[in-house]
């Protein structure tokens, strides 16, 4: 078998198991280890694909090669970059396709550091209008715009928009189309298949899942902006460690037995708080009377591990958190083991004092139901 010959036909665990792995070599490993190089030998005319450890490197090429079969199986020219972190590929695609005098559109609920990139565009003469996730908003700001941010689900409060709806609307005027697609993985959701330019996502969460590394991807569908991409990623430097790369594609592995009892964790929690009185706002996609549920069930193959809710005071909130004994109390989401915050204690993010982001993790759901309940009883008092 050669890499790659399975990708259309499999399922999304066949393909997690085997993305990016390279033809067998005797006696060497399924997954060759991390390539440590700051340059590569490199006698005569300085060709590639491996030159200098700032431009190219094998472990990025193997997990970047994995990515590409995740987020777009099966089609061809799709080419993928890895950058040190979710930010540094979120401002590879910005700054690599705009220019001073452009407009770009950004969601205004999105992930709490959008609104610091919004200043720094600004103030490289680029016009930023926001409009929230739901209910398409963005879709009346777009006229004339150069690129259109969509981030679905939204971070932190789970709202969906139509990608294919707003990519038709774009490109019909010649906008570009990126989507953060950070929450869903590719498992959850694949959105050049949806019809958009870009792939964006920070690999720290879900997709790597062990909340051990920083990593983050473009994925792209035309050559023209993703040189313009990777030439930006040459001259910023914002690159991944061999070894964070080795480890995240070692991690993809494990993406769907991950993914799975994630998501069928956060629809637990979910389920669980419904019948709860203190709980408010709560939202998760998966849950069919969520208002998200309709686009979401037409885009999405699996909802993601994020729950949201509202408890009614910050200090219920906080009671909550300190009671919870197999839920950590940190920022972030996607891991194998439990967290949770109180997403008001940042500011930036337009949020009830009580607000608590959830994600489930791959406990069992009895064990982490039963502790998200007991906290819930104990923080009353
Ligand atoms: C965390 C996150 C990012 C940023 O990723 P980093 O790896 O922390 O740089 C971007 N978008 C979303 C939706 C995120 O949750």
């Amino acid at each position: 078998m050669t890499s790659g010959d399975f990708v259309a036909e499999t399922g999304d665990g066949t393909r997690a198991v085997r993305a990016g792995l390279p033809d067998p070599v005797k006696h060497e490993p399924t997954l060759p280890g991390p390539v440590f190089a700051a340059h590569f030998h490199l006698p005569g005319e300085p060709t590639g694909p491996y030159t200098y450890g700032r431009d190219e490197n094998p472990t990025w090429t193997h997990l970047e090669r994995a990515i590409g079969e995740l987020e777009a199986p099966g089609q061809d020219g799709v080419e993928t970059l890895t950058f040190a972190s979710g930010m540094a590929a979120i401002s590879a695609v910005l700054f690599s396709q705009l220019r001073a005098g452009d407009t770009v559109v950004l969601p205004d609920d999105g992930y709490q550091v959008l609104p610091l990139v919004r200043e720094q565009l600004t103030a490289y003469g680029i016009e930023v209008r926001t409009a929230p996730t739901g209910g398409d908003a963005q879709l009346d700001i777009l006229d004339g715009a150069k690129l259109l941010w969509i981030e679905t689900p939204s971070n932190p409060g789970l709202d969906v928009c139509d990608v294919r709806r707003l990519v038709a609307a774009a490109h019909a005027q010649g906008t570009l189309v990126a989507v953060d697609n950070t929450l869903a993985t590719p498992l959850g959701q694949r959105p050049l298949e949806l019809g958009a330019d870009f792939a964006v996502a920070s690999g720290t969460k879900m997709l790597t899942g062990h909340g051990d590394i920083l990593l983050g991807y473009v994925t792209g569908r035309d050559a023209a902006p993703m040189a313009a991409v990777r030439r930006w990623r040459k001259i910023v430097g914002a690159i991944p460690g061999p070894m964070e790369a080795w480890l995240a594609h070692r991690s993809l592995a494990t993406l769907q037995l991950r993914a799975d009892r994630q998501n069928a964790n956060a629809l637990a929690v979910a389920e669980a708080l419904r019948g709860r009185s203190e709980v408010s706002g709560l939202r998760y996609p998966g849950l069919p009377d969520d208002p998200s549920h309709k686009i979401a069930s037409q885009q999405m193959r699996r909802y993601g591990c994020v729950v949201s809710f509202s408890l009614p005071t910050r200090g219920r909130a906080e009671r909550f958190l300190d009671a919870l004994t197999l839920v950590d109390d940190a920022t972030s989401f996607g891991g194998v083991r439990s967290t949770a915050e109180r997403r008001g204690r940042w500011g930036g993010d337009a949020v009830a004092e009580g607000f608590i982001r959830f994600s489930a993790g791959a406990e069992d759901p009895e064990d982490l139901v039963a502790d998200v309940l007991r906290a819930l009883d104990e923080s009353a008092h």
